[in-house]
């Protein structure tokens, strides 16, 4: 039971007793914008939450190394798949790191990415340099960071703005596409919005009764999102699949948003 008056936090759902920690609804690192007042942009404040609840979120901070590694596998020249010579059941991932700026010793730790050319400068390690390393899949890696810090700013912008009340259950989906040649004005189709940061808003719309369907656009990545609170089976999902060809969703159900960090996404 929660107490009225105090204060809940929007990721376990409980109230708050002690110190309260303000989390900003956009991370922070999302915007390179002096904060928070800026003409011509959203500001988007912040909500409440428990000190160790906000905590848990620790892996945000590798965002932006998400969008630099998602950035890099859409470059047909930065990485190259190839069964092992000597092992045909190994499969790795060659990626050319100047096609990946900026990454540091802890994002490639965090992703499981080995540079393999300070002891192997001139080939391909043997399977040997292998064993024991941690099997990877970079693309869902990297896209379930990007999808879990987009959908709890999502989740805190419907409770914040759209008096959302914090669900006991949540079922959210999750699918992404790149945007570089910026054909598809959202604005005219969706509506108009104003910026929270240069390239970065969110379009938010109810769906159904309890049914949301949130664009988030950062950069030229653009995650839709549908949140179903609903207590009886919808179609939204399969409405909105069918208007994106090709869209592989993913699918988070939990009871509060701290489980996105404990069992995160699965393919819906
Ligand atoms: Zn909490």
């Amino acid at each position: 039971m929660n107490t009225p008056n105090l204060p809940i936090c929007y990721l376990c759902g409980l109230t708050i007793c002690g110190k309260v920690s303000r989390d900003h609804v956009v991370p922070k690192q999302m915007i390179k914008r002096a904060q928070p007042r800026a003409r011509g942009y959203d500001y988007a404040d912040t909500i409440d939450s428990h000190v160790p609840c906000n905590n848990l979120f620790g892996p945000e901070g590798y965002l932006r190394a998400a969008m630099t590694i998602l950035a890099g596998l859409e470059d047909s020249e930065a990485v190259l798949y190839k069964q092992h010579v000597n092992d045909p059941n190994l499969r790795v991932l060659f990626i050319n790191k100047d096609k990946f700026p900026g990454l540091t010793e802890l994002d490639l730790q965090f992703f499981g990415i080995v540079d393999a050319s300070r002891e192997h400068p001139t080939g391909v390690p043997p399977p040997d340099f292998f064993r024991g390393r941690k099997k990877t899949n970079l693309v869902r890696d990297a896209m379930y960071v990007a999808f879990s810090v987009i959908a709890k700013s999502s989740a805190a912008l419907l409770i914040t703005r759209h008096q959302v009340p914090i669900p006991t259950q949540w079922k959210i989906y999750a699918t992404a596409y790149w945007d570089h040649a910026d054909i598809f004005d959202l604005d005219e189709h969706v509506g108009e919005t104003i910026p929270f940061d240069d390239q970065l808003k969110a379009w938010i719309q109810p769906a159904k009764a309890n049914v949301w369907q949130v664009i988030y656009r950062y950069g030229y990545l653009v995650v839709i999102l549908i949140f179903d609170f609903a207590t009886v089976k919808t179609d939204v999902l399969e409405q909105v699949r069918s208007t994106l060809n090709d869209c592989e969703f993913h699918v988070f159900v939990g009871g509060c948003l701290n489980d996105l960090m404990r069992h995160g996404w699965q393919p819906a």
